[in-house]
């Protein structure tokens, strides 16, 4: 399936619900967004493997329904017996893209596994499935959290691409400037992989100043004041959530951002909305 927003391939990332019930409202927030002829939809994995079946099953789900899906598999904690068991699974399934990432363990679990960096684990993947698989994974324009400098993280990227990552899709960010430096900054290093910006709408304001904080994305001052101003009026946030992000999607693709990847939440209002006022 080929997918355009004027010619601005998107991808939609979802998470796997815990319940039947989610599985089912995620089943009909996926066919709202398939208007938007996603070039694949992503789903995520839980730390140490914790959604393992939750995230396999929606994969399952998005490709029985004709859409190319992407599992994301974290390494953190994992075995490369475990990873090989795994690989024979996704491979069975017909994936044929996977979003390899390190993961987070939750604080007092320690590291473990046999994996360090998510390099490591795009080497093994490549070592033991060869072409298989297409490989995304993840940069971070405003920095990850843990890097030792920016220089540090930029080389950790590096190490990705020259493991075998075929691109890459961003940590949400609302500074479009951060975005276009680290795309400059691959470039100066020869890694010609396309960069695609993650989009996280905003829908409210509490959620998003939870999740920031945890993965180090940097919400501006005059967002996060604007933001606080609003209060509990959803309205009001939203509106203003749709406005500043339809205007960083605007910016990213005047730069020559290569494709879209909405953060959806399980959600399609935002996203639909933002692809709407994108293609006008
Ligand atoms: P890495 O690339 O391994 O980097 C981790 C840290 O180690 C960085 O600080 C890096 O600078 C440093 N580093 C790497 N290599 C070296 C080296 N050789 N020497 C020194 N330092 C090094 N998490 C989940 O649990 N499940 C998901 O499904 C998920 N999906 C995501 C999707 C996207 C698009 C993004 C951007 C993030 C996602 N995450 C997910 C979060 C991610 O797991 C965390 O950000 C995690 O902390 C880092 O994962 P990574 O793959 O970027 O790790």
């Amino acid at each position: 399936m080929t997918s355009q927003i004027d010619n601005l391939p998107i991808s939609i990332e979802f998470f796997p619900p815990k319940t039947p019930d989610g599985m089912e409202k995620l089943r009909q927030v996926r066919q709202q967004l398939y208007v938007l002829k996603p070039e694949f939809c992503s789903v995520t994995f839980g730390a140490g493997g914790s959604t393992q079946e939750g995230t396999f099953a929606a994969v399952r789900d998005i490709l029985a329904e004709g859409v190319d899906a992407a599992s994301h598999f974290s390494c953190i904690g994992a075995t490369r017996a475990g990873v090989r068991e795994q690989l024979v699974i996704l491979r069975a399934m017909g994936v044929k893209r996977l979003v390899a990432l390190r993961g987070d363990l939750p604080s007092g679990y320690g590291t473990g596994g046999e994996f360090q960096y998510a390099s490591d684990l795009v080497a093994f993947i490549r070592h033991e499935t060869g072409d298989d698989f297409r490989i995304e994974v993840a940069a971070y324009p405003e920095v990850h959290p843990q890097a030792k400098s920016p220089a540090s993280d930029l080389q950790a990227f590096a190490s990705k691409v020259r493991a075998g990552a075929n691109s890459a899709i961003t940590q949400y960010f609302y500074n479009a400037d951060a975005y276009f430096r680290f795309v400059e900054d691959a470039d100066a290093l020869g890694l010609q992989v396309p960069v695609v910006p993650g989009i996280m709408p905003i829908t409210s304001s509490t959620q998003l100043m939870r999740f920031s904080d945890a993965c180090g994305a940097e919400i501006p001052r005059w967002i996060r004041l604007r933001l606080q101003s609003f209060g509990d009026d959803s309205a009001s946030i939203k509106a203003f959530g749709l406005d500043v992000v339809t205007a960083l999607c605007e910016q990213l693709r005047a730069g020559g951002a290569p494709g879209l990847h909405f953060y959806s939440m399980n959600q399609s209002v935002a996203t639909l909305e933002i692809c709407r006022r994108l293609a006008l």
